[in-house]
Parts: C-alpha cells; sequence; structure tokens
C-alpha cells in the first residue's frame, strides 16, 4: 500500500473516530451491474433510445408506467442475477470490526451491500427489494413484486398488471427508488442521517462513484469541511478524487474496488 494512504489510515485507526463509507455503482461493476455510463443503460420504446436520466423520472413514469416497469424489471432481474464481490465483502468486515462507528452510504439499488452481510446501510437512491405506492396512499413499503426479469418486447399481462398494483387505493405500484426529478428525503432515503454521519465522521471512504448526484457531494462537502479524511477508490479521475487532493489527509486510490477495498479495510480494522 502507498505510505501516504497507510499513514492516514493508521491515523484514522488510532483516532477510533466514526468511518463512513460512500459506495456507487463502480462497487457493483465487478458483479456485473453496469454503472449508468455506457451502452447498457440504454432502453428503446418503439423507435426512441432513452437514456437512464430520462426513463428513471417520475415524468416518464406518469407517461409510461409500463415502460418504466418493464425498465427496471429488467435491471432488477440483471441485479438479481449478480453476486456481492470481494468489494462488498471488504465492507462487512470493516462493519463487523467497527460497530457502531461505522456507516455505508450506498447510492446503489442492486442490494449486493444487504446480500453481503452489510446492516448499517442507508441507501439513499432506495433499494430494488422494494415498491410503494406512486401516489403515495400510506400503505407502506411493499416487497418488490416477483415478476422475473423482463425484455424489451413483451407486454404487461393482466396477471403482471394486478401485482403492479396498490392493495390500498388500487393505483400503480412504483419501484422504491430516487428517480432525477425527484427530491432526497428522510423517509424514504435516509437524507437526514446519511446527513448526519457526514457531519460525525472522522473518515469519509469513497468508493466508485462519479459524484454526479446532489447528496453525495454534499456529504463529500461536509465531511472535508470539517477536516476529516478522505480517502477515493476509483480506476478514474472523479471530483471525490480532487476533493481527497486538495484535503490536508486525502488521498485518491486509482484503483479498483474488489482489489483495493480489502486492504484498506484490513488496515481500518486491524
Ligand atoms: P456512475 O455510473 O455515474 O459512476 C460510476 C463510477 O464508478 C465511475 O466514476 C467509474 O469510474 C467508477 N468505477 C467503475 N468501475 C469501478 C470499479 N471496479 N471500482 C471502483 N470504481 C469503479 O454511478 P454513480 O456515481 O453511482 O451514480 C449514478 C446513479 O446510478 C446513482 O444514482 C445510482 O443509484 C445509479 N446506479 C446504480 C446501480 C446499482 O445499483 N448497481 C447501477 C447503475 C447506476
Amino acid at each position: 500500500m502507498e505510505p501516504e494512504l497507510e499513514e492516514i489510515l493508521a491515523e484514522v485507526r488510532a483516532a477510533r473516530g466514526a468511518v463512513v463509507a460512500l459506495t456507487g455503482a463502480g462497487i457493483s461493476a465487478e458483479s456485473g451491474i453496469p454503472t449508468f455510463r455506457g451502452e447498457e443503460g440504454i432502453w428503446v420504446v418503439g423507435s426512441r433510445h432513452h437514456v437512464p436520466q430520462e426513463m428513471a423520472t417520475r415524468a416518464m413514469f406518469d407517461a409510461r408506467p409500463d415502460e418504466v416497469w418493464r425498465w427496471y424489471l429488467h435491471r432488477f432481474g440483471v441485479c438479481g442475477a449478480a453476486a456481492p464481490n470481494a468489494g462488498h465483502r471488504a465492507l462487512v468486515a470493516l462493519e463487523r470490526a467497527l460497530g457502531e462507528r461505522f456507516t455505508l452510504v450506498t447510492q446503489n439499488i442492486d442490494g449486493l451491500h444487504r446480500r453481503a452481510g452489510s446492516r448499517r446501510v442507508l441507501a439513499i437512491h432506495g433499494d430494488a427489494a422494494w415498491a410503494r405506492c406512486a401516489a403515495e396512499c400510506g400503505v407502506g413499503r411493499l416487497p418488490q413484486p416477483e415478476m422475473g426479469p423482463r425484455d424489451r418486447a413483451t407486454p404487461f399481462t393482466e396477471a403482471d398488471r394486478r401485482r403492479l398494483t396498490c392493495p390500498r387505493c388500487g393505483g400503480w405500484l412504483r419501484p422504491h427508488v430516487l428517480w432525477f426529478d425527484e427530491c432526497y428525503d428522510e423517509e424514504n432515503y435516509g437524507m437526514d442521517s446519511a446527513l448526519r454521519a457526514a457531519a460525525a465522521a472522522d473518515l469519509l471512504l469513497v468508493v466508485g462513484t462519479s459524484g454526479e448526484t446532489n447528496l453525495p457531494a454534499q456529504i463529500g462537502r461536509i465531511a472535508a469541511g470539517r477536516g476529516a479524511a478522505l480517502v477515493d477508490v476509483n480506476p478514474e479521475e472523479n471530483p471525490f478524487a480532487a476533493l481527497a487532493r486538495r484535503s490536508a489527509r486525502g488521498f485518491a486510490v486509482r484503483g479498483r474496488a474488489a482489489e483495493r477495498l480489502p486492504e484498506i479495510a484490513a488496515a481500518l480494522a486491524r
């Protein structure tokens, strides 16, 4: 390990402070789940190609709920078929070593942290395991209906449609995920809890995120602003790496999560 990184981690370990890990799509890339960049996210409706930033919106759901559901069921199928990797497992080991001093904030909806064994997880963009009423009628969180993965061509049957109907008000269910044209909140997405964790962190460990969404960027600013150590793990340049380099106790690790997280977690837990 790079001596400068080792020094930062040893200092955090000795201080016995709080550690927040902030993960993005990159940690699940090595499990075979595509990030939002690249061809895999594209969805075709009729002759039009849609990027995730169009599909994952309230506006699209209101116009074409069936299409949006089919896109999600396709994505959820990919997530369900994937398995946690060494990066997810390293964060489980870190949680077991640090207990209440550890919080995992994830932007991923794939459930791989949970399936790996992480428990102290704030899923700030939601979780594919759940659905809720699209009209927020008060039915609460429901297990994701068992539908199986879908392709782009097969329309819903009557039975499919019933499974996607709110049992309380009879309207559409929606996936329990934050859409691009919606706001964070505490009730669904643990926003306040994530901000509190960032404000108490002695180390912010950022993994596999391009930092283009609002709350993760805010978490980075809060932690850096209070002088927390900042470590970014990503094979590519990104705003968190730049922030880490500007911080007094910061380090940008250029590498893959599954490769670098096990040694980082071990150094913190030693
Ligand atoms: P992003 O797609 O914008 O960026 C992914 C980042 O991961 C990039 O910076 C990339 O360089 C990095 N990366 C790629 N491979 C990596 C690896 N092996 N190890 C470490 N880093 C790696 O993803 P984002 O920043 O998470 O934000 C986009 C949005 O997409 C989020 O809202 C998230 O909810 C959603 N999303 C979730 C999933 C999932 O649940 N797995 C997948 C795709 C997108």
